[in-house]
Order: C-alpha cells, then structure tokens, then sequence
C-alpha cells in the first residue's frame, strides 16, 4: 500500500486518489463508502468513524498520513497470509492463534465477527475464540462424542480445495469460558446481541440444542447448500 500524500476524512485534504485508495481499503473490509468515487462524502467519513469505532472511543472520521487509522486500516485490509494449501491447516484447530483462527473465516463473515469482538471489548468482556474452522474429521469425533447433533456443520464449511473458508465461531470470555460466571455475568447475552445485531444466528436461540457460545453467518436451513459448496 503506497502511503497517502495527505489527509483523508472530516477536515481532511481530500486529495482524489487518496481518497479512493481509502474508500477501496474500506471497502476491503466489509465497510461501504459508496460510491467509492474518490469524492469524501458523508458515507466515507461514516465508514472512517465506524472503523475507528474498533479501537477508540473518540473517532474523528479523519485518516492523517502516517497515522494510527492509516496504521491499522492498512494493516486491517492487508492481504491475508492465510496458508493457501490444506495441509497448513491439518492439526488441531482449537489451538491455532486467534489471527488464524479469523484468517479460517470466510472474509465476509470474519469481518463481521472481528466486529463483534471488538463490540464485546468495548464491554469490558474479553472475548476468545474457541473454534472458528474445524476439519470434518474433528466433527465426526465430536459428533460421536454427542457434542454436536451433525456431521456438518457451518464451523466445516471449506473451499473445495480443502482450506477453510468457515461461517461459524464458539467465542467465550477468557475468565469464565463456559462455567456459571459466564451466564451470570451476562456474557452469553451480550454475545448474542452483539451477532444478531449484525445479522448474524446465535446459537442461544435454539430451544432443542442451546449452543450459547455459538455464532453462524446462515440459517440451519442453508447447511446442506453450504456443505456442497464445500465439495463434500
Ligand atoms: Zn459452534
């Protein structure tokens, strides 16, 4: 990413080609300053001002050259290193990282779900994921271990190729993970909120099989759809 020749936002210089090269990074991730004509508009600077919303509580909806937006935007919107073959995503995959973990994410919904994280946070929760993708051999073992009712499931869904490209999270808080303290502190509910805000399924919901921890980017009723496009 070449660097901006100057300021970008609410107040900014506004420089046409800077401005496009922000509005395509936001657009990158999930953020929508349309059009992304390279004018700096009210949708440009709302999109600034929802993605600094991530990491300060005071956002300005201006990008200075250098500074800490134009730091992590570029940073947010980098080209992921996510592992191109299946075999660097073989073991087991609840130890990963975090950033691998969200790297396993389909794009879309990873920045949904980085966006949910960082709603939680600014709680005073500190949210973890506990699985992102899972191998379907890791589901069958669960599966017959009666911690899931399927053989797939969205945590599975993959490219055809094999690597992973999954539309469900677990996320617990770190000081409680599943005991009682999680749900008496209100996590779970927050958890929930937060998803469904953004539109996406809480596992809480469901009356049969309560999955509290658990947040999917589709309806149940478009796993068998999903699981095709998956190659399996
Ligand atoms: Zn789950």
């Amino acid at each position: 990413m070449s660097k901006l020749q100057g300021s970008v936002g609410k107040g900014g210089q506004n420089l046409p080609d800077d401005v496009h090269a922000v509005q395509a990074l936001l657009v990158q991730i999930g953020l929508k300053p349309d059009p992304a004509d390279g004018v700096c508009g009210a949708p440009t600077i709302a999109a600034i001002k929802e993605f600094q919303s991530r990491f300060t509580s005071a956002p300005d909806g201006r990008i200075d050259v250098g500074g800490t937006t134009w730091k992590k935007l570029t940073e947010a919107a980098a080209p992921t290193s996510a592992p191109a073959t299946p075999a660097a995503w073989s073991g087991d995959s609840s130890q990963w990282t975090q950033e691998k973990k969200l790297l396993s994410l389909e794009p879309a919904f990873r920045a949904t779900i980085e966006q949910v994280i960082a709603a939680l946070k600014g709680q005073a929760f500190q949210p973890k994921i506990v699985f992102a993708w899972r191998s379907v051999a890791v589901q069958k073992k669960l599966f017959d271990e009666k911690k899931t009712k399927v053989l797939f499931s969205f945590h599975n869904a993959q490219h055809p190729d094999g690597t992973p490209n999954a539309l469900a999270v677990d996320i617990i808080d770190t000081r409680w993970a599943w005991t009682d303290a999680a749900k008496t502190n209100g996590f779970w509910s927050a958890l929930g909120a937060a998803g469904k805000e953004l539109g996406l399924v809480w596992g809480g919901d469901w009356t049969d099989f309560p999955d509290v921890a658990h947040l999917q980017g589709r309806q149940n009723s478009e796993l068998a759809k999903v699981k095709h496009e998956s190659g399996l």
